[in-house]
């Protein structure tokens, strides 16, 4: 391999997207500047129809960003002090902060190998933990979909059976897979999702929305991003937060789910590229039976990760480490209780994954290149 001397690959290429859709997005743009109805406008109302549609859920409600979207699904549920929310320790921070931000107290558990979202039997075994522990009420668990596929949400539900434990889906990465032929957005009672522009689905800035499969939802969600605003404007019925997806980003989002499905489909193309090429190397991400992903990361795993990247990136190839250090290892959760104490598969997980190039515009000869650099190293 030529070392150095290659043209450098994006880690996700935003603008190819970008000069794809440039004319329609900015003719939208231009016509909110128009109209000038710039909070709360009426493409906000149109992404909501999309997004439930797509989502097969009965409410869909935009918001300010993904971590808002898991506030706003924490207060919708009345969880707040003295509550218990079951996260797994493999994940972005923002799962576990949004926890905090509503005054309960995270609890962690660790992950499976499979698709690395959390373990239903640690999870039972979590919550029957704290069910002994007077201090908490176990009231809800936020399983993430982590990379894009969906976690295994029958398990869950069947080790929370006996409880009222609400099911709060983190889709930040997984808006567009299934499980089941069953969307995101209909796999559990309330689902956060985010537009940040690295995720699949991604506006111009920051954006999040939230789906719910209960009508009754929709009232106190959009009230709750909104001031918890009653039926008129200065009538407050509870407190909520500034919330709100702004009109642009609606747009932009509405012009991008017009090609979502093909570029879903393109980025799963990608993915069997990867599998096909790099299997006998290191292991693989794999999708369980019945799932499908939105492949927002794709993520390897090699005892010999550091060594990989640092080689990856002479050869003009970033990767990237989601997430380097578990969340029962972060500082601000340290004092949070685990199960179990020694979250190894999380722990493995953050000395061993690697996420390479993904997005629905590498082409193939730059992704050989990425295959061929890896095999180098590792083969
Ligand atoms: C990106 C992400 C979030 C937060 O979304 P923002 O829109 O950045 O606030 C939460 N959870 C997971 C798993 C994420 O990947």
């Amino acid at each position: 391999m030529n070392r150095g001397t290659n043209h450098q690959i994006p880690f996700i290429d935003l603008a190819a997207q970008r000069a794809r859709l440039a004319e329609d997005i900015d003719g939208a743009i231009a016509r909110i500047m128009e109209h000038g109805t710039f909070i709360q406008g009426p493409e906000v109302a149109e992404l909501e129809q999309a997004l439930s549609q797509r989502g097969n859920a009965r409410v869909a409600v935009g918001c300010s960003s993904g971590t808002d979207a898991l506030v706003l699904c924490l207060m919708a549920a009345g969880v707040g002090p003295g509550d218990a929310v079951f996260v797994p320790a493999f994940t972005f921070f923002a799962t576990a902060e949004a926890v905090a931000l509503v005054g309960a107290t995270p609890v962690f558990v660790d992950v499976e190998t499979e698709r690395f979202s959390i373990d239903a039997t640690r999870l039972r075994q979590a919550v029957d933990g704290i069910v002994t522990d007077a201090q908490l009420r176990p009231a809800a668990v936020i399983p993430v979909d982590l990379f894009g596929q969906p976690a295994d949400y029958p398990a869950i539900e069947k080790a929370l059976e006996g409880s009222d434990i609400i099911v709060i889906a983190d889709a930040a990465q997984s808006f567009g897979a299934t499980l089941n032929g069953i969307p995101v957005g209909a796999l559990a009672p309330l689902t956060a999702t985010s537009f940040y522009p690295a995720k699949p689905l991604g506006c111009y800035g920051d954006g999040g929305a939230i789906l719910a499969t209960d009508t009754e939802q929709k009232a106190v969600l959009a009230s709750l991003r909104e001031h918890g605003q009653g039926n008129t404007r200065y009538r407050n019925d509870r407190v909520g937060l500034n919330a709100r997806l702004d009109t642009i980003q609606a747009a932009v989002l509405l012009e991008k789910l017009g090609i979502f499905d093909e570029e879903l489909s393109t980025r799963q193309r990608i993915a069997d590229r990867y599998n096909e090429q790099l299997a006998d190397v290191c292991s693989v991400p794999s999708l369980a039976k019945g799932a499908t992903s939105s492949w927002a990361c794709y993520t390897i795993r090699t005892p010999e990760r550091d060594r990989l990247r640092e080689a990856l990136a002479v050869d003009g190839i970033p990767t990237a480490i989601y997430y380097p250090i578990p969340l029962h290892a972060q500082e601000p959760f340290s004092v949070c209780r685990r199960f179990p104490d020694a979250m190894t598969v999380s722990n493995d997980l953050a000395a061993q994954v690697l996420s390479l190039p993904i997005h629905p515009y590498l082409s193939e000869e730059d992704q050989d290149r990425i295959c061929a650099a890896i095999r180098a190293e590792l083969g």
